[in-house]
């Protein structure tokens, strides 16, 4: 189901939401861009290279990642996308430059988060209303818990789960069945279930088990 805001979501006939963390909270394009725009000045002027180079070494690099790490959090690594660029540089695994440069690209992302105007006001409103949600998020953990310490919603959370944990990334229902499973040791009334995200592809769910309504926000950037 299509939505424009998540004040949509029908939290009144939900048990559980799951809830996605890019795109959907916060956007995630904007703080690329300005993490990109730093590991490009800073790597290029560390390994002498144009902005411009940096940049599709970037691409080559991450294309390089995706294709040995496909459908896994690890295709997303950063570190691994900076790995290969400083060895594609230096020739050699220098992870002192390599940690660096890891660091700057967090670093500046995670400085530029900010939430969305309906995102705290639909947490507050799952908490009023004992709907209980879990962040299902496709990434590797440690940063996706940096980011929520950052948009400072963890309290809002009974629990996360992300790709790197489950081994595998969204859509793949073990994805979606783990976050359920975790809810269902302390609540078993759970029938109704939104899942809530920004990706038409990745934030869906079937079950012939619980109701799911999947819904989908308009996408960022
Ligand atoms: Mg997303």
């Amino acid at each position: 189901m299509e939505v424009k805001l998540l004040s949509e979501v029908d939290l009144a006939n939900t048990d559980l939401v799951l809830l996605d963390l890019d795109n959907t909270l916060y956007n995630y394009h904007t703080c690329h861009a300005v993490a990109m725009d730093a590991l490009c000045k800073q790597f290029g002027d560390h390994y002498q290279m144009s902005y411009e180079q940096v940049k599709h070494l970037y691409g080559v690099c991450r294309q390089s990642v995706h294709n040995t790490n496909h459908g896994t959090a690890a295709s997303h690594s950063r570190l691994f996308y900076v790995q290969y660029m400083v060895e594609a540089a230096a020739n050699t695994t220098d992870t002192e430059m390599i940690l660096k440069f890891y660091h700057l690209y967090w670093d500046t992302f995670i400085a530029e988060m900010k939430l969305f105007d309906d995102a705290l006001p639909f947490l507050v409103s799952c908490r009023q209303q004992n709907v209980p949600v879990v962040m299902v998020t496709d990434m590797t953990a440690e940063v996706q818990f940096l980011k929520l310490r950052k948009l400072d919603i963890i309290k809002y959370l009974a629990f996360i789960v992300t790709s790197e944990e489950a081994g595998l990334e969204k859509p793949h229902p073990f994805v979606f069945e783990l976050a359920i499973n975790k809810v269902l040791k302390s609540n078993k009334n759970i029938v109704n279930i939104a899942v809530v995200g920004d990706d038409v592809k990745k934030d869906i769910h079937v079950s012939s088990v619980y109701s799911i309504t999947n819904y989908h926000l308009p996408k960022h950037g």
